[in-house]
């Protein structure tokens, strides 16, 4: 699960892309999340429970750029 997370942020799906790709950026936060592939810049959008369930970790904080 991902309990906090921000606009920028790239997270790991528990389901990588159908790509091949498990690398996404949060480009919208609100009553829905849209995260892009980074890899073949695909658009997702689910509802923030689902994120949050289907989500696996944060690789990468926008704020501060470091690895988790
Ligand atoms: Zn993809």
């Amino acid at each position: 699960m991902i309990q906090q997370f921000d606009l920028g942020d790239v997270v790991q799906m528990k389901k990588p892309h159908a790509c091949g790709s498990n690398e996404w950026t949060i480009i919208r936060v609100g009553a829905d999340v849209k995260i892009k592939c980074d890899s073949c810049g695909r658009i997702v959008m689910l509802d923030r429970a689902d994120f949050v369930r289907m989500g696996k970790k944060t690789l990468k904080k926008k704020e501060t750029g470091t690895e988790a």
